[in-house]
């Protein structure tokens, strides 16, 4: 697993209700998320002098001094996505839908840890202090509505319904499995 930074802990219940506040935001009720619509129209809707940019590699690299697919500045308000993974998220590639969900969620999650951030998670890091692991978490809980997957009889109705990858579908099939178990007991 690709290591991140070290930030405050969150559990996956905190970061899932940070996700579904944003969600309810909007009226979705369980459809798609339009996630670079969330990007260009909606979080500039809702986040005062929020930007989004669409930067090439070497765009990405001079203001950044990494390649990144993607990149969130809360010194600057921003998030800004590679063009190749603008243009593939745009054709709905799932992974590259992820990747914009994963900036969203450092934005919304990782805002005051600019300072904090500095110190590199290392594999003894625990995975809920891990900024990626938190990003990720929130990416799939935005995308894929935990309070909607579910009505879908499969993780291939999932995959296809939200435009997410298998694994998402996977990860949140089974835990709104668990879920539905949690509440029959
Ligand atoms: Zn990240």
């Amino acid at each position: 697993m690709h290591r991140g930074f070290i930030v405050s802990p969150r559990s996956k219940q905190a970061i899932r209700a940070t996700a579904h506040r944003l969600l309810d935001a909007f009226p979705l009720g369980g459809r798609k998320v339009p996630v670079l619509q969330l990007l260009e129209v909606w979080m500039p809707s809702i986040e005062e002098d929020f930007s989004f940019e669409i930067l090439d590699s070497a765009e990405m690299f001079q203001r950044f001094g990494q390649d990144a697919e993607g990149i969130t500045c809360h010194k600057e308000n921003m998030i800004a996505l590679r063009t190749d993974v603008y243009e593939r998220a745009a054709k709905g590639v799932g992974r590259d839908r992820f990747t914009a969900a994963h900036e969203l969620g450092h934005y919304f999650l990782h805002a005051n840890e600019a300072q904090t951030m500095m110190r590199q998670s290392s594999f003894d890091t625990k995975a809920y202090c891990d900024s990626e692991w938190q990003a990720n978490q929130f990416a799939r809980e935005l995308l894929a509505d935990i309070r909607h997957v579910g009505r879908f009889p499969t993780m291939d109705a999932i995959a296809a319904h939200y435009g997410v990858s298998y694994e998402v579908a996977r990860i949140q099939f089974q835990e709104a499995k668990k879920m539905t178990l949690g509440r029959a007991i």
